[in-house]
């Protein structure tokens, strides 16, 4: 990313203000991936989503403050993918657990051998794909790849290379800045053929040469479709559940994972906060973050950098409002339970996590504090959207209109 993007939440707000004006042209020129120095025609809003120090219904109305929604339709649709992935794979929880458990098998199976050889030329930027490896250095060094890139690494990675997708998408997953388990998971499923069952992507060289201006060198042949994975079955979508809701009765702390570090400046928790019974707020919050480092590699230095910067925003974020934050990097089973105690408190509040590293730490965190609760909140976007999230993006797209036009007729002035 050609330039810095500040961890906080007033820099993603910044950052959304200088975008909305570029909004309507976003539709005709968001394919064009002119690098890293090049003029950028995309939000880059996307680490400041991830964290949701800024959130989807936020940006969505800064938008249509200025614009008819019609102008800027490409643009919210781009934004409804976030919450479309976020709520399909609340619905399919398998899918996240069978990709950890694929790849597991797939690390495993690393030790050597000539798939382990080309997956370590690949992430080192050797793979022989000028492009591929042009766009691994860019990962490496930015944080952060265009949308158009990701989808043609993803698709020389499976269909160039023939490797594993799940180690493709741990890759990314390491070292975006904007590394999410819905958008990530399920967006090198699309590319493999697992999302939208049979349709496979195949990147193909004059689309990069077209899309790149020329920039990059992409002369391979055709990929071959047989290097992807054998089809699975997707299951049907588990009926949306609704989180439990606060005891006001209980002496409470606030929870803030990476999956929303908003904290009381926006979303379900500022209300659900003030609803408390005053007696019952306990000044303190723990901020767990899951998932920076892991058995094979950890978070690269770039997305580490944003997500230690964004926790902290949180914490100062939270002092100003009279709240003692403590920060724990990937924090032990029985974190949540020991600072439950110190404190004297039995209930967090915490922003409801999808499927991935925070929900799994939350889950044995849980487990290790069987008296104890933890009260998930669903945004009121995720909650109007949601229960369209269970088939493709065409069907959940005039719901995410509806929502927008809804949001729309709320917040204007
Ligand atoms: C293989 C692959 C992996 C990806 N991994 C991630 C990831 O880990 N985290 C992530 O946030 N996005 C991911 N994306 C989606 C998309 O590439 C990025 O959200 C986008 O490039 C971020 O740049 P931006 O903020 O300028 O997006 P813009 O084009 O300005 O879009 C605005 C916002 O909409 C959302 N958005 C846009 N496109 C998509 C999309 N296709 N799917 C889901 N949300 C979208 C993002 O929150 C983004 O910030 C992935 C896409 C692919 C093909």
């Amino acid at each position: 990313m050609g330039e810095a993007l500040p961890p906080t939440r007033a820099a993603g707000l910044a950052r959304l203000a200088e975008f909305v004006p570029r909004a309507a042209a976003y539709g005709e020129r968001r394919n064009f991936d002119e690098g890293p120095d090049g003029p950028c025609h995309v939000s880059r809003l996307s680490p400041y989503l991830r964290t949701r120090l800024i959130a989807e219904d936020e940006v969505t109305a800064a938008v249509l403050r200025v614009h008819e929604a019609a102008t800027v339709r490409s643009f919210l649709n781009e934004v409804g993918w976030r919450t479309y992935f976020r709520g399909w794979l609340v619905r399919r929880p398998a899918v996240w657990r069978s990709y950890r458990g694929a790849l597991a098998a797939a690390e495993a199976a690393l030790k050597a051998g000539p798939v382990a050889e080309r997956h370590a030329r690949a992430i080192a930027g050797q793979s022989g794909f000028a492009c591929l490896d042009a766009w691994c250095d860019e990962l490496r060094r930015t944080g952060y790849l265009h949308n158009h890139a990701r989808m043609w690494f993803a698709s020389l990675w499976i269909y160039g290379l023939g490797l594993p997708w799940v180690l493709g998408a741990d890759f990314f997953q390491r070292h975006l800045v904007d590394g999410d388990a819905a958008s990530n998971t399920l967006s090198w499923r699309w590319v493999a053929g697992l999302h939208t069952p049979g349709k496979r992507y195949l990147a193909t060289a004059a689309n990069i040469e077209r899309f790149t201006r020329g920039r990059l060198r992409a002369d391979f042949p055709p990929l071959n479709a047989a290097l992807g994975p054998p089809a699975e079955p997707l299951g049907e979508a588990l009926p949306l559940t609704e989180p439990e809701p606060p005891d006001r009765s209980r002496r409470t702390a606030l929870l803030l994972t990476a999956d929303d570090l908003g904290g009381l400046d926006r979303g379900p928790l500022k209300a659900a906060y003030a609803a408390l019974d005053a007696a019952n707020r306990v000044p303190v919050a723990l901020v767990a973050l899951s998932g920076a480092t892991r058995p094979l590699g950890t978070l690269g230095s770039t997305a580490r950098e944003f997500l230690d910067g964004a926790a902290a925003d949180a914490g100062a974020r939270l002092g100003a409002a009279g709240i003692d934050a403590t920060i724990a990097v990937d924090p032990p089973a029985d974190a949540l339970a020991d600072f439950a105690r110190e404190h004297g408190v039995t209930q967090f509040l915490c922003a409801e996590s999808v499927p991935g590293a925070a929900a799994d730490w939350l889950a044995t965190a849980g487990a290790a504090w069987p008296d104890g609760r933890v009260a998930g909140l669903r945004s009121p976007w995720d909650h109007a959207l949601w229960p369209h999230a269970s088939r493709g993006f065409f069907a959940f797209a005039p719901a995410l209109a509806a929502a927008g036009e809804a949001l729309s007729r709320a917040t204007a002035p």
